[in-house]
C-alpha cells in the first residue's frame, strides 16, 4: 500500500467485530480473566489497549519500524527513549534541539549521571570527531526548530553503526508522510504527535517507534514500568487526525512555500530560514532525504521593526506555542519556545529577539499574506 492508503488503512483497520469502520475506544483499565490464568491478550491498559495498540500499530507501519509506542505526550515519549541508558553513558545531541528535549537532558537526566555533549550535527566530522567509548547515541532533529538546520540522517547513521550506537530522530517537523528516518538508517524515531500528526491542535501525545525486536522489548518495558502511556480517547484522535495526514502535510508544504517567497522579497525582512530555498545549506540534503520542505518557516525582521507590534496586529495567524496544526500559529523563539536558554546562548546561535517561528496551516494562502502584510505595515 502507498502511504496515502495506509494513513487510512494501516494498523488495524476498523472493527473487527462489529464491522464499525473505526477502531472503537475501549475505554477500560481493565480486562476480565475467563479462566484462572487466561486473558484475551490483555490485562491491564498500562500494559496494552487495544485502542491504544491500533494507533502503536498503525505508526509503526508509517514509519517502516518494528514496533509503535504511543505516550501522554512528546515529552514523555522522549524520556521513555532517554531511559534506555545508565549512569555513565554520553549522547550526542544537536545543536538546536527542540527547547524541552534539551531541559529534560540537561536538568533531569543529568542528575541521573547521563551525560551529553552539543554537536552541530549537520557537520559529519563533528559527529565523528565527538564519538568516544562512552558515547552511546545521537540525537537529532532535522529540519530544527526553530533555525531549520538540516541533518544528514544516512549518514549519521552510517557514522553511528560503524561505532555499534543508536541514533535517535525526533521526526516531528516531518512526519513519516514526508521523511522516514529509520529507512534512512536511525534506530529509532520520536514524535510529539501533539503536532502534525494530530494536526488539530486538540491533543498532546508522544510516539516512538524503534526498529528492532530488542529494541520494542526494551522501550514496551519501559513504557509499563514508567506509565506515561496516551489515553485510549486520546489514541482515537490520533488515529482520526492521521488519516488525513497526506492531504494536510501537501497544504502545508504549499502553503509555507509561497509564504517563504514572499517574506525573502519584503524589505521589513532581515532574513529567512526555510530549508526549501536553493540557498539553504541544507536544501540538498533535504531534498534527497524528504518528500517535501514542511509547513515551518522562521524569519528574522530588520532592526528598528516592532516584533511586538507584528504578533499583536494579526488577525488570522494566532500568537501561540505549539505547531503543525490546521491553523496558523506564530511565536517568539526567544521568550516562548526557547526561553529556557540564557540569551548570550541563544544569541550566538541565531535565536535573537526578532527572530519569529511561523508553522503554515491549511488556510488560503491569499488571506495568510495578506495578514502578514498588513502586520508587517504595523510593525513600522
Ligand atoms: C513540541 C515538541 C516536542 C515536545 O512534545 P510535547 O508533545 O509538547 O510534549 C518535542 N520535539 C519537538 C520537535 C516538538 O516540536
Amino acid at each position: 500500500m502507498k502511504i496515502e492508503s495506509l494513513l487510512i488503512h494501516g494498523g488495524i483497520d476498523g472493527d473487527e467485530r462489529t464491522g464499525a469502520v473505526n477502531v472503537p475506544i475501549y475505554q477500560t483499565s481493565t480486562y476480565k480473566q475467563p479462566k484462572f490464568g487466561v486473558n484475551k491478550g490483555y490485562e491491564y491498559s498500562r500494559t496494552g489497549n487495544p485502542t491504544r495498540e491500533a494507533l502503536e500499530k498503525l505508526i509503526s507501519d508509517l514509519e517502516e519500524g518494528y514496533r509503535g509506542f504511543a505516550f501522554a505526550s512528546g515529552m514523555a515519549a522522549t524520556t521513555a527513549v532517554l531511559s534506555l541508558f545508565k549512569s555513565g553513558d554520553k549522547i550526542i545531541i544537536s545543536n538546536n534541539l527542540y527547547g524541552g528535549t534539551f531541559r529534560v537532558i540537561d536538568k533531569v537526566f543529568k542528575n541521573f549521571e547521563i551525560k551529553y555533549k552539543i554537536v552541530n550535527t549537520s557537520n559529519l566530522e563533528e559527529v565523528r570527531k565527538n564519538i568516544d567509548e562512552r558515547v552511546k547515541a545521537i540525537f537529532i532533529e532535522s529540519p530544527t526548530n526553530p533555525l531549520m538546520d538540516v541533518t544528514d540522517i544516512a549518514e549519521v547513521s552510517k557514522i553511528a553503526k560503524e561505532f555499534g550506537i543508536l541514533t535517535i530522530v525526533d521526526n516531528t517537523f516531518m512526519t513519516p508522510y514526508l521523511q522516514k528516518p529509520i529507512k534512512l538508517g536511525a534506530d529509532i524515531v520520536i514524535h510529539s504527535a501533539t503536532k502534525y500528526i494530530g494536526g488539530h491542535s486538540d491533543t498532546v501525545s508522544g510516539l516512538v517507534v524503534v526498529n528492532s525486536k530488542e529494541l520494542g522489548e526494551k522501550v514496551h518495558f519501559i513504557q509499563n514500568s514508567t506509565g506515561g502511556i496516551l489515553s485510549p480517547f486520546d489514541s482515537f484522535m490520533l488515529i482520526k487526525g492521521i488519516k488525513t495526514l497526506a492531504v494536510r502535510m501537501d497544504r502545508h508544504n504549499e502553503n509555507a512555500k509561497k509564504i517563504a517567497e514572499f517574506l525573502r522579497d519584503r524589505e521589513e525582512i532581515e532574513k529567512v530560514y526555510y530549508p526549501g530555498f536553493k540557498e539553504h545549506p541544507g536544501y540538498e540534503v533535504q531534498s534527497r532525504q524528504a518528500k517535501g520542505y514542511g509547513g515551518m518557516i522562521s524569519f528574522v525582521l530588520k532592526e528598528g521593526y516592532d516584533y511586538k507590534k507584528f504578533f499583536e496586529s494579526l488577525k488570522i495567524i494566532t500568537f501561540a506555542e505549539s505547531l503543525g496544526g490546521v491553523e496558523s500559529l506564530v511565536c517568539h523563539p526567544a521568550s516562548m519556545t526557547h526561553a529556557a536558554i540564557p540569551k548570550e546562548i541563544r544569541e550566538t546561535i541565531g535565536i535573537v529577539d526578532n527572530l519569529i517561528r511561523l508553522s503554515a496551516g491549511i488556510e488560503n494562502s491569499d488571506d495568510l499574506i495578506e495578514d502578514i502584510e498588513n502586520a508587517l505595515k504595523e510593525s513600522k
